[in-house]
């Protein structure tokens, strides 16, 4: 039986203190000009921990100045990729020192499991930014084959200013799949948090100070999206936008770009991933692994597998299995180890969800498990299976970010091909069999940025994440993503007396 477990936080572990709430502009902390604040709170429980400075277009402006000088006149583009890359490892190595208060940071802001942050959460983010630290001094052009006498060749150099928007699901992964591209190429960055999860990007700041990169060349700027996201996004100065969040937020984002600058956009959006099972799959690893991919981060996570195909000859005993596996997650404080699954990241969220449940309820889903808050405070809900959903359904088409999973029973290979890609989503995709032929010919036709075969929630620094379809464009993680925040420049010469073209 899932449960609440508010309490049972390992012993000996200390809450930690929150050092930076301000704006950071220039290598400085410094209050909103306007004096402003807002409050952050704690899901487990709804409370405030701190309020933070609260940037609106001033402060943006400030800090778009900041990352302008930087960039025009300042050392951080200029330098070797070597020693930027040199810095961004010593940045890691910090990081790597604050683990534990870094993970503790994203568990009170976001409801995300504390051990989990320690032990794959933060220690990612190191491995991004190691990654792009180390293809640092690894970043050129080609040389051109020219038909007429001259020669020709290519730059790759940074493209500028950089504007960084980002959702509060993955504070400290999400800061560094963009932020370290952007630095290694070159480029100066302007990061706006998601207003839920401010407090880890401050502290990432104050890292970034002592790593020794430049003041100007990394910016956090907190703040609401319509006030602060917007002011970077129309900026006249910011040459570039990277975005993760909702299709909404990245339609608006990219209008502005269009009617300011021009400035190109990257967006990753949402997602309503299909996990398909087929008969011959390992029926108890496909029950764990479905799970898992719905109920993981509260299924707060854009790859959630939410819609979940089980092939009619084992459909029966999955249902049977999958229950059980539902009701074994225990649903808690998320600093207590036993704990699998956390609170919904605020209270906007956690009754979006509930809102979906009863929607699938209203549309004629059987629900089979689940459905209910738990808990006397914070945002916590139970871990929910529906059956029988169409993919009509709203449960089935919208991205409800939260523990709810859709069962759909198929026949065929080709029934499944076609209900898995109806949707405008096209983020990732889930095939389970032991058939080659079937996973190849399934992983073809998905369309989708992500296939994992027999596994999930495989992510690499080397392995390029993005959508198809509505879920965006551009491509984050992998060398590809280095070239967003990369300009190509030919450069041609003439060739005088040369014994061949
Ligand atoms: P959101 O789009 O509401 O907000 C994301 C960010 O955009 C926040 O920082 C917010 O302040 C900012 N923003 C809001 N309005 C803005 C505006 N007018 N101008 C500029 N910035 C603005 O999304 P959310 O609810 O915070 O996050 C959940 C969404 O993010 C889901 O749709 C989810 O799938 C998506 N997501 C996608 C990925 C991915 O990699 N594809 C990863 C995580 C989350």
């Amino acid at each position: 039986m899932a449960e609440n477990g508010n309490g049972s936080v390992k012993e000996g572990f200390k809450m930690p203190e929150i050092k930076y709430t301000k704006l950071f502009i220039n290598g400085e902390f410094v209050d909103a000009a306007s004096g402003k604040e807002f409050e952050t709170r704690d899901p487990r429980t709804g409370d405030v921990i701190v309020n933070v400075a609260e940037a609106d277009k001033v402060d943006v402006d400030l800090a778009v100045k900041a990352a302008r000088e930087a960039f025009d006149h300042g050392p951080w583009p200029r330098m070797s990729g070597y020693e930027r890359g040199r810095i961004l490892h010593k940045y890691a190595d910090l990081i790597e020192q604050h683990i534990e208060e870094l993970a503790a940071l994203d568990g009170i802001d976001a409801g995300k499991l504390f051990e989990f942050g320690k032990a794959v959460d933060i220690p990612g983010a190191v491995r991004m930014l190691r990654y792009y630290a180390s293809a640092a001094d690894k970043i050129h052009g080609e040389t051109l084959k020219l038909t007429t006498a001259h020669q020709g060749y290519t730059l790759k150099e940074p493209i500028g200013v950089v504007g960084v928007i980002i959702p509060w699901n993955f504070p400290s992964m999400m800061f560094f799949l963009k932020v370290s591209p952007a630095l290694a190429a070159g480029c100066t960055v302007v990061v706006k948090p998601a207003e839920q999860t401010p407090l880890s990007a401050l502290f990432y700041a104050k890292l970034a100070k002592e790593a020794g990169i430049p003041d100007g060349a990394l910016n956090v700027v907190n703040g609401f999206g319509p006030t602060a996201g917007a002011a970077l996004t129309s900026h006249m100065d910011v040459d570039n936008i990277s975005f993760t969040g909702s299709p909404e937020i990245g339609s608006v984002i990219m209008q502005s770009a269009a009617t300011s600058n021009l400035k190109t956009v990257s967006l990753e959006l949402g997602g309503k991933s299909p996990m398909i099972i087929f008969d011959d799959a390992n029926l108890d690893m496909a029950v764990g692994l479905a799970s898992a991919a719905v109920f993981f981060n509260k299924g707060e996570i854009c790859v959630a597998g939410s819609r979940v195909y089980v092939q009619d000859g084992i459909y029966d005993e999955f249902v049977k299995k999958v229950i059980e596996c539902a009701k074994g997650w225990v649903v808690g404080d998320p600093f207590d180890p036993k704990v699998n699954m956390g609170p919904q990241v605020d209270k906007v969220q956690y009754e979006r969800v509930l809102k979906y449940i009863e929607y699938g309820k209203r549309d004629g889903a059987t629900l089979l498990t689940g459905g209910k808050p738990c808990g006397d405070k914070g945002y916590y809900i139970e871990p929910t299976i529906f059956a029988d959903v169409k993919e009509d359904m709203k449960i089935a088409q919208d991205e409800i970010f939260g523990p709810v999973m859709s069962l759909i029973k198929f026949k065929t290979i080709e029934e499944a091909i076609e209900r898995a890609n109806c949707t405008k989503y096209g983020l990732a995709a889930g095939i389970l069999t032991n058939d080659i032929n079937i996973a190849n010919r399934v992983s073809r036709s998905v369309r989708a940025g992500t296939v994992w075969i027999n596994c999930y929630f495989v992510f690499d620094a080397d392995a390029p994440f993005g959508g198809y379809k509505m879920s965006g464009f551009g491509r984050d993680q992998g060398m590809n993503a280095i070239e967003k925040y990369l300009q190509v420049k030919s450069v041609i010469t003439p060739i005088y007396n040369s014994p061949w073209l």
